[in-house]
């Protein structure tokens, strides 16, 4: 099995943090972490202390979920990031950004990530120009992200565009004319979820 298909709040709820796997009913009150913030099974409250091998796994499989990847692709990218100059944890995080349905939903194109998945392997988005149907297609400084002329003709993605949404992060130019220009490779400074990478590069350091 390459992707986990069990329910997603559970995921959140196991992790003790909120994932963010179901776009708009995470930002509300009906959201599982908000009524019941404690893990599948136990009582309200009660928590297993988790020694520090423990806490690497945790923290590893959090990040793996958010952005919905397998156990192997992870890996990958953990190996790639330790072969990139710098510090390895940051390039970790800075590889996952750059995936193309990371950007998508990013950009406020998808309510998910889950959803921007599907949106890149439908053909919906263009890469400078051509198109690109693999979420996992990194993408760099100077490339400009866009819808295809099938994209265009979707229905949801209209109307997400025309929704009022957050700001993209910094290192994504968004303009009116519909497309995403990567101003700069994603920082640490620019991931906006707490995450310990320190923790991540430990429990494959092993
Ligand atoms: Fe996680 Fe979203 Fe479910 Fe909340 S609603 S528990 S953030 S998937």
């Amino acid at each position: 099995m390459s992707r986990y298909t069990d329910a997603k709040c559970r995921v959140c709820r196991r992790h003790s943090s909120k994932l963010f796997l179901k776009g708009p009913r995470c930002y509300t009150d009906k959201c599982a972490m908000e009524k019941r913030p404690f893990p599948p099974g136990s009582q309200k409250g009660s928590r297993r202390r988790l020694s520090g091998y423990g806490l690497q796994l945790k923290e590893k499989q959090r990040v793996r979920f958010m952005y919905g990847i397998s156990e192997n692709q992870f890996k990958n990218y953990f190996e790639k990031a330790n072969r990139l100059p710098g510090v390895t944890g940051e390039n970790l995080l800075s590889l996952l950004e750059r995936r193309l349905d990371n950007v998508v939903f990013r950009a406020g194109w998808a309510d998910s990530r889950a959803d921007a998945r599907q949106m890149v392997l439908h053909g919906h988005f263009l890469v400078n120009g051509r198109k690109v149907d693999i979420p996992s297609y990194l993408v760099d400084e100077g490339d400009v992200v866009e819808m295809s002329p099938r994209g265009k003709e979707n229905k949801k993605i209209k109307e997400l565009m025309e929704e009022e949404k957050a700001p993209s992060p910094a290192w994504l130019g968004t303009g009116e004319d519909g497309k995403i220009t990567i101003l700069r490779k994603p920082q640490r400074g620019d991931i906006d979820y707490s995450v310990e990478e320190q923790l991540i590069v430990e429990f494959y350091s092993k």
